[in-house]
């Protein structure tokens, strides 16, 4: 059984690092709100990992667009919050970047569809991830967003009886 809260913080900051690693300049605040009460689920930490990366970094990536429109007051934000749900744990990752517009959204899960440059995108990460929690481990991916404002993931997973 693993703690989500630890897991999706580790990850957090191990995109952040990553990305910080290749430019400097990059820098973002980091929130985070974790349900203290959040009960322990199976996952296989690894995948689970993959599609926390993959979610942190088309976080990153969407502050940093919105940061180079040049905004004035702009203040770049990804948020990491946890919630425990009557049987479901929930792991939300927000940020106030680019937003994914209307048209768009019915897209992002399905395979090698990518908004971004060549090289700077496959188009797999959310379609890989949608596949780790719904087929792998029997829970949901959702998306929350509006186009220059926000977007926000949200993992729901099920708590097995007897859960600590
Ligand atoms: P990739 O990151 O390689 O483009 P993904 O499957 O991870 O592939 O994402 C697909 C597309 O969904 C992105 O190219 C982008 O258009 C959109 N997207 C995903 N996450 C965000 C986000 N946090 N903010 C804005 N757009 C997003
Ligand atoms: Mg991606």
């Amino acid at each position: 059984p693993t703690d989500l809260n630890a897991l999706a913080n580790e990850y957090m900051r191990l995109a952040y690092h990553g990305l910080r690693a290749k430019d400097q300049s990059f820098n973002t605040a980091l929130a985070t709100d974790f349900d203290e009460q959040l009960h322990k689920v199976n996952v296989v930490p690894q995948e689970l990992g993959r599609v926390l990366l993959n979610l942190f970094n088309n976080a990153f990536y969407a502050v940093l667009q919105k940061q180079k429109q040049g905004l004035a007051g702009y203040k770049p934000e990804v948020r990491l919050s946890t919630r425990q749900l009557p049987d479901q744990v929930e792991v939300r990752v927000r940020d106030n970047g680019t937003g994914i517009p209307e048209n768009v959204r019915a897209k992002i899960f399905q395979p090698f569809f990518t908004t971004k440059p060549s090289g700077q995108g496959t188009g797999l990460g959310l379609s890989l991830s949608y596949d780790i929690i719904t087929k792998g481990h029997g829970g949901e991916l959702r998306v929350e967003s509006r186009e220059g404002e926000y977007t926000e993931f949200i993992i729901q997973l099920p708590v097995p009886v007897g859960s600590p």
